[in-house]
C-alpha cells in the first residue's frame, strides 16, 4: 500500500485502533485516505470540522440475533448486522448480504464504500449496509422464507423510507426481498413500498433494477474506452462471478459487440470459446439455481469447466471482476498485464487487492473502481424510491436511459476530478475525492 498524507496518518491509526481485526474495513479506509491527502492540502478548513474522522465512524451499528427453524424442525441461530454509516445526503441506503463470510468488518467496509458510491450517483441517499452470516446454499425455499422473516422481524424497527432503505447484495435477490418486504408489511401494517428496493415488478419494483448494476458497469467501461477513441466492439472480455451483476454485465457487453469468453463461481470457471451463452447461463443460475459446472454439461463441445483455476489466467482485453472482495490479487494482475489487458472495471465491491490496483496504474491499464463503476445498481434503487414516492411506474426504456445518463455523469465527474487534482486517468482518486466532496459539504452544512 502506498503512503498516507502525514496529516491523515493519525486518522488512520485511530480507525485501526477502534476497529481491531477488521481487515477489509481497514483496507477500504486506507484506500480512501490515500486519495484524500490532496483534498486536505486544498481545504485546510476540513480539519476544523473533523470531517474525515467523522466519515470514518458509523453513525450507528446494529448487531442482532436471528433465530429460525429449519426443515428438520431444528432451531438455528445466525447473526444479523446493519451498519447505518452516514445519512448526510439522505436515508441510509445499501444492500443486505447473506453469506457465511459476513462479519461486522465486512459490513463496515461495504457500508463505507457505499457512502462514496451513493454520493457519486448525485441522488439523495446516504450510505449503509447489512447482512448475515446465514448460508443460503442448499437451503429450501421454505427455509429461505423463514430466515428472511426472522431477519426482518428484528431489522424492521430500524428501517423506514425516510430512515434506512435496504436492497439486495450477494445471496439476496428478488425472492429474498419479497419475503422481507412481506414481513415488514405484516409487522408494521404499512404498505411502505419505498422501504426496500429491488422489489418485484408487481409490488412496487422498478424496471431495469435487476439489470442495473451489470448494465451500468458496462456503460461506465464504454465511456472510459471512448476517452481513448476505443469501444467494446470486438473486444475479448472476461467476467468473474455468475450472479446478478455478472449476468447483466455479460448481456450488455454482448449488446455492445464484445465477446465474453469466461465467467466463474466459487469452485472454478467456465471457458467457452463460442462466447458465453447467456440464455443457458440464466437458465442454470437464475431458474435452476445450479452450479456453473452444469452449464458445461448442457453446452457440450465449446465449453470447459476449469475447477479451482483462476479466471484471470484467461487472456482478455477487458476484465470485469463481478464476484466478491479481494478476488483479483497482485499475482492475477501480473498475469492479466502480461496477457495484454487494457481495462479493468470492478462490478463487485473492492474485488481488486491494493497491490493489484497499484500494478494496473503503474502499467497504464485503465482501472474503474467499484464505487464508481458499479453504482448503477444503487442509482436505479434511488429511481425505484422515486417511482414509489410518486406512485408511478416507468418504462424499461425510460429507466435505462436515466441509468445511462447517471453513469455518464459519474464517469465525467470522476475523470474531471482526477484532472483537477493533477492525476489524469486516475479514476480511484477521482471517485474518492468527488464522492467525499459531496458528503463533506452536506456534513459541514448540517453542523456537528
Ligand atoms: N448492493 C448493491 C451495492 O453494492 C446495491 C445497493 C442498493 O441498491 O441499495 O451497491
Amino acid at each position: 500500500m502506498s503512503k498516507i498524507d502525514e496529516k491523515l496518518q493519525p486518522v488512520l491509526d485511530e480507525v485501526l485502533r477502534r476497529n481491531a481485526g477488521e481487515a477489509e474495513f481497514h483496507q477500504a479506509v486506507h484506500e480512501v485516505l490515500e486519495s484524500l491527502g490532496r483534498v486536505v492540502a486544498k481545504h485546510p478548513d476540513y480539519a476544523n470540522h473533523a470531517l474525515i474522522e467523522r466519515i470514518c465512524e458509523p453513525e450507528r451499528q446494529i448487531i442482532f440475533r436471528v433465530p429460525w427453524v429449519d426443515d428438520a424442525g431444528q432451531v438455528q441461530i445466525n447473526r444479523g448486522f446493519r451498519v447505518q454509516f452516514n445519512s448526510a445526503l439522505g436515508p441510509y441506503k445499501g444492500g443486505i448480504r447473506f453469506h457465511p463470510s459476513v462479519n461486522l468488518g465486512i459490513i463496515k467496509f461495504l457500508g463505507f464504500e457505499q457512502i462514496f458510491k451513493n454520493a457519486l450517483t448525485g441522488m439523495p441517499i446516504g450510505g449503509g449496509k447489512g447482512g448475515s452470516d446465514f448460508n443460503p446454499r442448499g437451503r429450501s425455499d421454505g427455509e429461505i422464507m423463514r430466515f428472511c422473516q426472522a431477519f426482518m422481524t428484528e431489522l424492521q424497527r430500524h428501517l423506514g423510507e425516510y430512515t434506512d432503505v435496504p436492497a439486495g447484495d450477494i445471496g439476496v435477490g428478488g425472492r429474498e426481498i419479497g419475503y422481507m418486504f412481506g414481513q415488514y408489511k405484516r409487522l408494521t401494517n404499512r404498505y411502505e413500498a419505498g422501504v426496500l428496493t429491488g422489489k418485484g415488478l408487481v409490488y412496487g419494483g422498478s424496471r431495469a433494477r435487476t439489470e442495473a448494476t451489470g448494465f451500468g458497469l458496462v456503460y461506465f467501461v464504454q465511456q472510459m474506452l471512448a476517452t481513448k477513441g476505443a469501444a467494446l466492439d470486438g473486444k475479448r472480455v472476461v467476467v468473474s462471478g455468475s450472479g446478478n451483476v455478472a449476468i447483466y454485465a455479460i448481456d450488455k457487453v454482448r449488446q455492445f459487440g464484445g465477446k465474453v469468453l469466461a465467467c466463474s463461481d466459487s469452485n472454478g470457471y467456465v471457458l467457452d470459446e463460442a462466447g458465453i451463452d447467456l440464455d443457458l447461463l440464466r437458465e442454470v443460475k437464475e431458474i435452476r439455481r445450479e452450479r456453473l459446472s452444469d452449464y458445461v454439461r448442457m453446452k457440450g463441445a465449446t465449453a470447459h469447466y476449469i475447477e479451482g483455476g483462476s479466471i484471470w489466467d484467461v487472456p482478455c482485453d477487458v476484465a470485469l471482476p463481478c464476484a466478491t472482495q479481494n478476488e483479483l490479487t497482485g499475482k492475477d494482475a501480473t498475469t492479466l498485464i502480461k496477457n495484454g489487458v487494457q481495462l479493468v472495471g470492478e462490478g463487485a465491491n473492492m474485488p481488486s487487492t491494493p497491490d493489484a490496483v497499484d500494478l494496473f496504474h503503474q502499467n497504464g491499464v485503465m482501472f474503474a473502481p467499484g464505487k464508481a463503476a458499479n453504482a448503477g445498481g444503487v442509482a436505479t434503487s434511488a429511481l425505484e424510491m422515486q417511482q414509489n414516492a410518486s406512485r408511478d411506474s416507468w418504462t424499461f426504456e425510460k429507466t435505462e436511459d436515466r441509468l445511462a445518463q447517471i453513469m455518464r455523469g459519474i464517469h465525467d465527474n470522476c475523470a474531471a476530478t482526477a484532472d483537477e487534482y493533477s492525476a489524469p486517468g486516475n479514476y480511484v482518486l477521482g471517485a474518492n475525492i468527488a464522492g467525499f466532496a459531496r458528503v463533506a459539504e452536506a456534513m459541514q452544512s448540517l453542523g456537528v
